[in-house]
């Protein structure tokens, strides 16, 4: 009977909620609207279609035929190497994010702690990946923007999976004051061909920085022969620049301007 009653109680809680929403909806401006709540169906997305994880299998398996073509033409100069981002593209951050959606937290506040945790689990396909470059003997370079006072936390996580060649001179971080991964792309082709690269966010690529959304996507458009042959890109709904580029790379901005501009967005055709 204490069980009932504590789930009645719930429903009018939720059904009063609820109903408040409704009538906020009706007349409150976009600032009423929070935007890690807004983030649930991309979480969800991730997390529970099998959908997103046959895009990463997708992108590990053409990786993998891309990588024998290449070894096989012999058509490089130096040492072949691959590179990686790490973030949604080797680990799954989204219980992390997930958290947040239901905390109504920010995506920097307590991201650090999440790092720290070394919790990521590996995402579909990208460890039978690593392991088989890392067998033909290709160098694998792992570059994200974590911070590199996260490289302890980050070098165990990335062991705690079983990645190859996850140590000091493969994982390479963000310095302080650095913006982009251009600099880090470049020391490791002083040395290496990079023959494929793998990331869920252009940035993760050369030549896509700072770009507005249509820039971006023009970009893609002209550059559309690069990916499955060199570049492999993976989803990511939840975050990254393409969010970045719709507000102008402004993080100040405040979360009803955020809000208006995501509404402002959208490319719409009435019925
Ligand atoms: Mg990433």
């Amino acid at each position: 009977m204490k069980k009932f009653t504590t789930i009645v109680s719930v429903m009018l809680v939720s059904f009063s909620f609820f109903g408040l929403q409704i009538k906020a909806q009706q007349i409150a401006p976009p600032n009423a609207t929070n935007l890690e709540e807004q983030n649930t169906m991309s979480v969800l997305w991730f997390q529970k279609s099998g959908e997103a994880k046959a895009l990463y299998y997708q992108g590990y398996n053409i990786g993998k035929m891309r990588l024998d073509e290449i070894l096989k033409s012999k058509k490089y100069g130096l040492k072949p190497a691959i590179v990686l981002d790490i973030d949604e593209t080797i680990v799954d951050n989204s219980p992390y994010l997930a958290w947040n959606v239901q905390t109504r937290k920010k995506f920097d506040v307590n991201w650090n702690q999440w790092v720290q945790k070394a919790e990521s689990r590996a995402l579909p396909g990208a460890l039978a990946f690593l392991k088989y470059a890392d067998s033909k003997g290709v160098a694998i370079y792992y570059i994200s923007n974590r911070q590199e006072a996260q490289k302890v936390a980050t070098i165990k996580v990335l062991h705690q999976i079983g990645a190859p060649q996850a140590n000091s001179k493969h994982v390479l971080l963000q310095q302080p004051g650095e913006i982009g991964k251009e600099i880090r792309r470049a020391k490791v082709a002083a040395t290496h061909d990079i023959v494929l690269l793998f990331g869920d966010n252009l940035n993760d690529f050369s030549g896509f920085d700072g770009l507005s959304v249509s820039g971006r996507i023009q970009a893609v458009d002209r550059r559309k022969d690069e990916f499955g042959k060199k570049l492999i890109v993976f989803p990511n709904p939840m975050y990254g620049d393409w969010e970045g580029a719709i507000y102008n790379y402004n993080e100040k901005k405040s979360d009803s301007e955020k809000a208006k501009l995501r509404k402002e967005s959208l490319e719409v055709v009435q019925p």
